[in-house]
């Protein structure tokens, strides 16, 4: 036997086997769209990402090719040598306007857009208080800082206040962090309360709004903009991987932000920027959200539809404020056979179940979008009933 073997992770996955977690990934073979081929089966989609159908959307992809024949293939370098081309100007001007923010700052993913600004915008002697269902690349970049830590309970107040009573005097700054829309519910952060108290306990303010952007506010201008908080939200973090149908993340606010986070942001030093053809297709789907709320009209109305339907069939959708619907099934092992028997019927929703949520709260999270049909959104509820009646329910 030789260390080459690997066998310490053979281990892991044996674990994961006898756990009954290995997964085998599913294979996508057309867009991520409404309709999609996954293994060989069509069926309907109602797990992605794609809030607003951008993903293969034919003026984002004209305009990919536009940005491809203009700038080419690669961006040759990190931002801070020589990757920050016009295009990527373009890009954050766009959006900086349309987050009604004085600057934003491009990010390769919104995972590394955390990763590389909460380090850089705290430092020893700062305290960061994070919620406890924030998102993991949030988790990752709070490890990454040399500020201390703590954790607050899951959009309680009485608990953010108790340890800002007890810590904030002990600190140089506070920051305190929240997702905008908490993706395996829905449920949105408590922002005009969390920003009561970070102003009464002089604190500064992060918002991760990788759900809500392209989904909440003023034709999809985002968590922030829902609650008419503008001024008052230090870093709004967003993803242009979601709503935005590409690839990215940012960081809007305060122009001397950006003058920092350009410089000291480790991603943008070490990490290569992204490539024109995402760009350019996200100038377009910037330009499309600024000029018309069509598409989260009908993202709204869909996920309006779907949850009524649901709702007066009697299943338990929870208590989500966002077009993220999770169908409580509770039990781990019968979501995952509700997700196998909906996928044999022609309906894809991939199970949540622990760790990603906690034991007994295990669900199918449906994402609707703005692309869907109604009539295949009722058929997906005609789906959940007849496997409701094959498998019962808790
Ligand atoms: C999806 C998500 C991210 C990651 O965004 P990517 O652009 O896919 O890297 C970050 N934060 C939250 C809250 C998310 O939901």
């Amino acid at each position: 036997m030789s260390i080459h073997d690997l066998d310490f992770l053979k281990a892991k996955v044996d674990q994961l086997k006898a756990e009954g977690t290995f997964r085998v990934l599913p294979i996508l073979e057309t867009p991520n769209e409404a309709m999609v081929i996954i293994n060989g089966k069509e069926v309907i989609n109602l797990t992605s990402n794609n809030y607003l159908g951008f993903a293969n959307h034919p003026r984002l992809k004209q305009a990919s090719i536009k940005a491809i024949e203009q700038f080419g293939i690669g961006s040759g370098s990190v931002k801070t040598i020589l990757g920050n081309m016009s295009l990527h100007e373009q890009l954050e001007a766009d959006l900086a306007v349309f987050k009604k923010e004085e600057a934003a700052l491009v990010f390769q993913s919104g995972f590394n857009c955390n990763a590389g600004v909460i380090q850089a915008i705290t430092d020893l002697g700062d305290l960061i208080l994070s919620d406890e269902l924030n998102h993991a690349s949030i988790i990752d970049g709070v490890k990454l800082s040399k500020a201390d830590k703590a954790v607050y309970k899951h959009s309680d107040m009485i608990d953010l206040e108790r340890i800002l009573k007890e810590k904030r005097t002990q600190y140089t700054n506070v920051l305190i962090i929240t997702d905008g829309v908490f993706s395996m519910d829905g449920d949105l952060a408590l922002l005009p309360q969390i920003v009561d108290l970070a102003e009464k306990y002089a604190c500064l303010t992060y918002v991760d709004d990788a759900h809500g952007s392209g989904v909440l506010g003023e034709n999809g201008r985002g968590t922030v903009d829902h609650f008419h908080l503008h001024e008052r939200i230090d870093f709004t973090i967003g993803t242009l991987s979601k709503a935005f149908g590409a690839m990215g993340g940012y960081v809007a606010g305060k122009k001397v932000m950006k003058e920092w986070l350009t410089l000291r942001a480790r991603p943008l030093l070490f990490s290569t920027s992204l490539p024109p053809a995402v760009v350019g297709a996200l100038i377009e789907g910037v330009k499309m959200m600024s000029e018309s709320d069509a598409y989260t009209k009908s993202l709204w109305d869909n996920s309006a539809y779907f949850k009524t339907k649901m709702s007066q069939a009697g299943f338990d959708i929870g208590h989500s404020e966002s077009p993220i619907t999770p169908v409580m099934i509770f039990d781990e092992a019968l979501t995952v056979k509700y997700s196998k028997r909906l996928y044999e019927l022609g309906v894809y929703i991939s199970p949540i179940i622990f760790p990603t949520v906690p034991k007994g709260k295990a669900r199918l999270r449906v994402m609707v979008s703005a692309a869907h049909t109604q009539s295949q959104l009722q058929k997906a509820v005609d789906m959940f009933i007849q496997v409701r009646k094959e498998l019962g329910s808790i």
